[in-house]
């Protein structure tokens, strides 16, 4: 039937209808082909956007410092704690002048140069402490020049293993002294002889012996006391009590004290002082610290006196005295492990040095505060804060009607004590975020009755009450 046609135009009309079928079934699939090639390409493209997303975030949340140097040495990626590391520095662009900036005192660049894989050094930034890591890295395919830069803020930890170095050498220091009285007189005792040697000064050497060996046994509890507080391992039994009562009760203790020393040694009470939750021994002790350290730090004849008051939230006990004074340059460190003022002066009146120490953690412990103000010359005054019962319940309450209970010591023994009159008043175990107002109220009045309310029901005080 084509027979008639012009070869020419059959040979247009097999091209056309060619190109007919490629357009009419090839192409489209082709372009169904290409659309799903493009969409697989697409997700590819956006899984590795969101992974890569996802790997920044997590860089960028890390308080680990990240620098990588890529090929050629130079800066590809820095994340912002490295950044916050090196402020107000800049970090260097390229990994040589980095090394050169900071590998060179802290033996990063030499080893570097004797070729080894993973380089340790400690850089000081400002007041900061750096650790910092090189590794080689592979991240870029290949490149085995890629360098990762890792940084660690290790400040506090180096800032804690010196205190603990000093502290170690400060113990030893303290127990060599009294160890080598001991030894030396003990010693001098035996080479003489007892019969060659006049009684005073056997007993004198008795005595020193004596002394010493006290000022060990008082060091090593001191020690022992610290280390429990440290460890968390200190045995406090927190109560209501009366505050005032309880540091008139210390006053007293310590009056022969002050009159061996013609010390006159009076004690006021400003106001009626609401009750505190504190742990009686613990707050004794601070207070005979600082009432005794008065004592020994004031001439013959001079004055000491104590101010028991409150206000709004605290009540407080202020400690002051006409003695020594203490220079304005040491009262900053003046409730550090050890520290004395003089030397020699605490040492001949027997004392550790840990006293203020243990009263400042002890003050802690109550969420109080301690506070010293000194003249030199004139005298001293230590001030302890110590938040008031009804505060301290009253928070505690709050938080647990809002959800969120308070955490720390004094507030999670308040919370116990709280739940626990609670239960002997009959409420539901766990009550303590479900309690009305009215019922609150009931709770409060009864957790502020004082364990021990001798003051209030009427003893009296041997010193003057004013
Ligand atoms: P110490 O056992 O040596 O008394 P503390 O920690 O109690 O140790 O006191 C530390 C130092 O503070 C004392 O060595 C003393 O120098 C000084 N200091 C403390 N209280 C007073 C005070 N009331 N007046 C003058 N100096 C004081």
């Amino acid at each position: 039937m084509l027979s008639g046609f012009h070869p020419g135009l059959i040979i247009l009309a097999t091209v056309l209808a060619t190109i007919l079928v490629v357009l009419l079934f090839v192409v489209p699939s082709n372009k169904r082909n290409l659309k799903n090639v493009e969409r697989k390409f697409a997700g590819a493209v956006s899984d590795f956007v969101s992974e890569r997303t996802k790997s920044e975030e997590i860089l960028n949340d890390l308080d680990v410092g990240v620098i990588a140097y890529g090929k050629g040495g130079v800066r590809i990626n820095v994340n912002p704690a490295a950044k916050k590391m090196f402020q107000p520095a800049s970090i260097p662009d390229k990994f040589d002048e980095f090394i050169d900036s900071y590998g060179q005192d802290n033996g990063v660049q030499a080893a570097l140069l004797l070729g080894s894989e993973a380089i340790n050094g400690k850089l000081l930034m400002g007041d900061k402490i750096l650790r910092m890591r090189i590794k080689l890295s592979h991240f870029e395919e290949g490149q085995a020049m890629s360098r990762l830069v890792v940084l660690n803020d290790v400040t506090e930890q180096e800032r804690e293993e010196q205190r603990r170095k000093e502290f170690v050498a400060n113990v030893s220091h303290e127990l060599k002294t009294p160890l080598t009285t001991i030894k030396t007189y003990s010693e001098s005792l035996i080479d003489w002889g007892l019969e060659e040697k006049p009684v005073d000064a056997i007993r004198k050497d008795i005595w020193r012996i004596h002394d010493d060996s006290l000022r060990m046994e008082r060091l090593v509890e001191d020690l022992l006391l610290l280390s429990s507080i440290d460890s968390k391992g200190i045995r406090v039994r927190m109560e209501t009590l009366n505050f005032a009562s309880l540091v008139r009760q210390v006053v007293d203790r310590l009056h022969h004290q002050a009159k061996d020393k013609q010390i006159e040694l009076s004690c006021y009470t400003l106001s009626r002082i609401p009750a505190v939750y504190i742990d009686k021994t613990s707050m004794e002790r601070v207070i005979t610290n600082l009432l005794s350290n008065a004592i020994k730090y004031t001439e013959r004849g001079g004055q000491v006196k104590v101010y028991i008051s409150y206000l709004i939230d605290d009540v407080y006990v202020k400690v002051s005295d006409t003695g020594f004074g203490i220079d304005k340059e040491h009262l900053p460190r003046i409730f550090n492990r050890f520290y004395r003022v003089d030397m020699t002066g605490s040492r001949m009146f027997g004392g550790t040095g840990l006293g203020l120490s243990i009263a400042k953690e002890l003050v802690d412990l109550h969420d109080g505060k301690i506070n010293v103000a000194s003249t030199l010359g004139k005298g001293t005054e230590f001030t302890v804060m110590i938040p008031i019962a009804r505060k301290v319940f009253c928070d505690t309450l709050e938080a647990y009607q809002v959800g969120s209970p308070m955490q720390g010591f004094l507030y999670q023994t308040a919370a116990q004590a709280l739940q626990q009159h609670a239960t002997d008043m009959g409420f539901p175990e766990n009550c303590l975020s479900d309690l009305t107002d009215s019922d609150q109220d009931k709770l409060l009045s009864r957790a502020l009755i004082c364990e021990e309310d001798e003051w209030s029901t009427g003893t009296q005080s041997r010193l003057p009450a004013n």
